[in-house]
């Protein structure tokens, strides 16, 4: 099967064909970083115009770079949600429009079900497993029995991990995204400023980091109130020690309860090099599980991980019809 798959849900303009829900024929990504740097975060209305220019060039890429004709496509799956729902709809129209014109099946995927996906185009999955998607807006322990089967065990209660990155990077006034800048720091930086680890009630999966957080804002409020200097490279240390201290700890709990044979990081934090060493550590040698973290590029939004789930869900016969909607609120399940 050849699948176009098309992405839009926040800053990404993305297209992709994949071959067989595992090959990657081509994956074209047109990032608007740039546009709302200045911004200090995504805004909306500009990712939304953004995408109405680049959509249909960057799906005409997809397919010229793939050396195939819209027709060869089986079926176009397009990300319906969560997102901005400006942006979603611009790919959601895009998809249906195309579908339409040329007869194609449609498909609607969940976002973070793309993230987790984005593994099956390194490494072919095997059951259960279990995913930690860690990204700007969802930080999430899924557990899969099968293909396109999603239980969430765990989730943030308040900020995603990303966000609380780049929430504590503008504190520290550093460019947006932050995550990148402060886990640069902190690879500097000695973890030696004492910072909350929120735990929750004992057995929970969720995650909180708001606590945290303003624990960070204080540190630095305080210190300069009493005209100290707070080493920067050390607040981030200590911060992406506490962040990844609980991300780790509770999949390594979730790893042996739920009993899983995988292991897949999804989301753009992957990319932290803190948390990457650290799952290297606990799972790179553990018997019996296999851990897989995706190249960075697969890690951050683009339409390849659509496409990915967006097959399994076509051989599992799913189909959209061109009432399909953005769903800025969609629940994977
Ligand atoms: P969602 O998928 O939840 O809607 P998103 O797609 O916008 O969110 P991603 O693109 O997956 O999120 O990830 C972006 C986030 O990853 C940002 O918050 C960014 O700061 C963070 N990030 C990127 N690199 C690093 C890093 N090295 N360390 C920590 N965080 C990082
Ligand atoms: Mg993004
Ligand atoms: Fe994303």
């Amino acid at each position: 099967t050849l699948i176009l798959g098309i992405e839009t849900s926040c800053d990404e303009t993305a297209a992709a064909i994949i071959r067989n829900g595992t090959e990657i024929v081509s994956n074209v990504v047109s990032s608007q970083i740039e546009s709302h740097k200045r911004f200090g975060g995504v805004v909306p209305e500009i990712a939304s115009r953004h995408h109405v220019e680049e959509v249909t060039l960057v799906i005409q890429e997809a397919l010229d770079q793939a050396k195939i004709d819209i027709e060869d496509v089986d079926a176009i799956a397009v990300t319906e949600g969560p997102g901005l729902v400006g942006a979603l709809l611009i790919g959601v129209n895009a998809a249906k429009a195309i579908a339409f014109a040329h007869d194609i099946p449609l498909v609607g995927v969940h976002h973070i079900a793309g993230h987790i996906y984005a593994n099956r185009l390194i490494q072919e999955m095997s059951f259960p497993l279990l995913s930690l998607v860690v990204s700007g807006g969802h930080t999430e322990l899924v557990y899969m029995k099968e293909h396109g089967s999603f239980e969430v065990i765990g989730e943030t209660r308040d900020d995603a991990a990303g966000e609380a990155y780049d929430k504590v990077a503008r504190t520290l006034n550093l460019p947006y995204p932050g995550g990148p800048h402060i886990d640069r720091l902190a690879q500097k930086g000695q973890p030696k400023i004492k910072l909350p680890r929120a735990w929750l009630e004992e057995g929970s999966y969720d995650f909180s980091f708001s606590g945290l957080k303003s624990s960070v804002i204080n540190t630095l409020h305080n210190a300069e109130q009493r005209g100290e200097i707070i080493d920067a490279e050390d607040l981030a240390a200590s911060f992406q020690e506490s962040v990844v201290d609980v991300l780790v700890t509770k999949t390594a709990r979730a790893v042996k309860e739920y009993e899983v044979k995988q292991l897949l990081i999804a989301g753009g934090v992957a990319a932290n090099k803190g948390l990457r060493q650290k799952l290297d550590e606990i799972f790179g040698e553990m018997d019996g599980i296999e851990l897989i973290i995706p190249p960075l590029s697969l890690c951050t939004d683009n339409a390849a991980m659509i496409g990915a789930a967006g097959t399994v869900l076509y051989e599992k016969g799913k189909r959209a019809d061109y009432g399909l909607n953005a769903n800025p609120g969609l629940e994977l399940r």
